[in-house]
């Protein structure tokens, strides 16, 4: 019996990197997807069809997470077809890395709009269902940069670091009605996010990366299997680092 069968999974920003492979590895579970992208359109096609044919059904919306109001239609939609969401995967997430004497409002805010108050749209507007429901799980793709700051990430260290202080408070304020809040702090993970970084400075965090690596997506995505799944069950309010020991 697969462990996700007939659960309902949102992950936002699931066209790409990290998303996508939560959306393989629930879907290989059994899991119906939800998943949102924002520009890739291509992309989110592909990844509907390919898990369809696995199965699962999928829903596959465009969707921007600095909107709170589309995000509230977002999750009306979702509940309409589905009548219920168990996992909720805020992951949507962008880079815009700069000394901060070089950082703009508007790179300042596209990163925090996106990052921090993303997570707060989507999870404010799901969270009545799983109040209804005295069940359910909401996994946060939050940063190393969130728990240790790196330098020229001022405002994505700020956001990520928010999403862990929103992770445990919300955590404490749901555990009663059986809601479980998590979230996973990836260190260097090879997807589309990494190659914006600076050259020199990849070659230079290598060799401090305990497992001498580079993460993939599919481990971030075996951590949140965890965490979704009845193996956790006691586990509320934690960060999770998934980062080959760089943090340590
Ligand atoms: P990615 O490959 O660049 O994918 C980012 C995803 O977020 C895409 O699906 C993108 O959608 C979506 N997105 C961006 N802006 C959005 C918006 N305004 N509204 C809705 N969706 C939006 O990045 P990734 O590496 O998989 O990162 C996923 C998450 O992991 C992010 O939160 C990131 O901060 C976190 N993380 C990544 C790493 C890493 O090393 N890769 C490390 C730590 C944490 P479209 O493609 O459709 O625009």
């Amino acid at each position: 019996m697969k462990k996700f069968k007939d659960k309902v999974i949102v992950v936002t920003g699931g066209s790409r990197g990290i998303g996508k492979a939560c959306c393989e590895a629930f879907a290989r579970e059994g899991a119906n997807i939800v998943f949102t992208y924002n520009s890739s359109q291509e992309a989110a096609k592909s990844l509907k069809q390919e898990i369809e044919t696995s199965g699962s059904q999928v829903l596959a919306l465009q969707l921007d997470v600095k909107k709170y109001d589309a995000c509230r239609k977002f999750v009306e939609k979702v509940l309409d077809k589905f009548q219920k969401i168990d996992v909720l995967i805020n992951n949507a997430g962008i880079i815009n890395d700069k000394a901060l004497m070089m950082m703009s409002e508007s790179d300042w805010l596209d990163v925090i709009n996106t990052n921090l108050n993303g997570t707060f749209n989507v999870t404010k507007n799901s969270i009545i269902s799983f109040m209804k429901q005295r069940k359910g799980n909401i996994i946060n793709i939050s940063s190393l940069s969130g728990i240790l700051g790196l330098p020229r990430q001022a405002n994505y260290a700020a956001s990520k670091g928010g999403m862990i202080s929103f992770t445990r408070s919300l955590a404490r304020e749901v555990a009663p009605l059986n809601i479980r809040v998590n979230a996973i702090a990836p260190g260097f993970i090879q997807t589309d996010m990494i190659k914006g970084l600076r050259e020199d400075y990849v070659k230079d965090v290598l060799p401090q990366i305990p497992l001498g690596r580079f993460g993939e997506a599919k481990e971030v995505a075996q951590v949140a299997l965890f965490l979704a799944g009845d193996e956790s069950d006691y586990i509320t309010g934690q960060v999770l680092r998934v980062d080959g020991g760089l943090g340590m």
